[in-house]
């Protein structure tokens, strides 16, 4: 049994920023997260994408902001339960929370700070009958580290601006060795500005723009090799492919934390904004898994939602204390 101060489900940027707020309070945190790494979206979906409003940082990518919110936070000694999802919240006899995880991992703590994002998000796959068989053999569903591509065939798939982005990139890049935008429409979600990008590396000859056409079957034999495409009017051509990727966008779900006995509104936990307490006294939620009146999912009022949360955690874990704030460049992260 893991035994802390506080369990923090979800080990996004705001759940990293909210150890460090906590560690101010001088209470101890465990993080858990259903992915191998932390960070979040930041790190699963966009680690190479320049942020521009995080305050201080004019710019900064968002793989970057993790490292420094976990540099941040590491003098506060977190622990980490990585890889594995929370799967139950409950209390002890001496009203304690007890947090399972799906491989029976258990953590204990007076406080749980839920900030677990877009919950345990899934992708949006294509209907393509084989399409598992290739998973991690030529099919990805999120562009992680461009790199990965670097000489390859690459076919990109979707209408939306992240799939005009990384197509741009990878090929401005001179990443991939061939790259194919492929849609099924022939209009695009993204900025007009994107799209006409698009067109004019597709007039150079730079890139392979199909629109109007789909995949319809993966070939190779223990990696991707081909794909088959079926076009609206052309019919069925088969293309080389080292990698075909699909970028869908993700569905959100909030996985087991929806069963806890929260009030759930929007696929989203409904907090008060006073301190982002739940319906469970004992349990607050941070960042983008709550909702309230004017809700903005940004990191930025994450940080300030789980800084605000911490304050309320102490206030209940130690109901005689009194809590004077101090600032950090008086004290020094030491004094603390
Ligand atoms: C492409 C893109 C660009 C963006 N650009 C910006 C930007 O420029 N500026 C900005 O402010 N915001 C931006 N955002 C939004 C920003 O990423 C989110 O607001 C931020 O990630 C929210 O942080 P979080 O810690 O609340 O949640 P998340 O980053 O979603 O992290 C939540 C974590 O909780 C984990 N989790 C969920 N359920 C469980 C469970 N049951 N058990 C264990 N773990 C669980 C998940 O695995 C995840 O790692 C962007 C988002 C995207 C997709």
């Amino acid at each position: 049994m893991i035994k802390t101060d506080i369990i923090i489900i979800g080990a996004g940027p705001v759940g990293l920023f909210t150890v460090f707020e906590a560690g101010l309070l001088k209470l101890k945190c465990h993080l858990i997260d259903s992915l191998p790494q932390a960070g979040g979206q930041c790190s699963e979906i966009y680690p190479k994408k320049p942020i521009y409003d995080i305050p201080g940082f004019p710019t900064i990518l968002a793989g970057e902001l993790v490292d420094n919110l976990m540099e941040q936070a590491a003098p506060f000694k977190p622990g980490f339960t990585l890889g594995e999802a929370a799967l139950s919240l409950e209390k002890d006899k001496e009203n304690q929370f007890i947090v399972k995880t799906e491989k029976g991992t258990e953590h204990t703590a007076p406080v749980v700070i839920v900030a677990g994002g877009l919950g345990v998000f899934e992708p949006r796959k294509p209907p393509i009958e084989n399409l598992s068989n290739y998973e991690d053999k030529g099919v990805e569903y999120i562009i992680k580290d461009p790199e990965f591509y670097r000489d390859k065939t690459c076919v990109i798939s979707g209408g939306g601006e992240s799939v005009l982005d990384w197509a741009f990139f990878i090929v401005v890049q001179k990443i991939g060795k061939k790259v194919t935008l492929l849609h099924r429409s022939s209009s695009f979600r993204g900025h007009l500005d994107s799209v006409q990008k698009i067109i004019n590396l597709a007039e150079a000859n730079k890139i392979e723009l199909i629109t109007e056409a789909e995949v319809i079957d993966l070939e190779g034999t223990n990696h991707l090799e081909r794909i088959v495409v079926k076009h609206q009017t052309t019919g069925n051509r088969t293309i080389e492919a080292d990698h075909f990727i699909p970028l869908f966008g993700l569905k959100p779900s909030l996985g087991p934390i929806a069963d806890w006995g929260l009030e759930i509104e929007k696929n989203a936990i409904k907090v008060n904004p006073k301190d982002y307490s739940t319906a469970i006294p004992g349990v607050y939620a941070v960042g983008d898994v709550n909702t309230y009146e004017n809700k903005l999912k940004l990191i930025l009022c994450g940080f300030h939602e789980g800084t605000m949360a911490v304050q309320a955690a102490f206030a209940r874990i130690y109901p005689d204390k009194k809590n004077i704030l101090k600032y950090t460049t008086v004290n020094g992260i030491q004094g603390f």
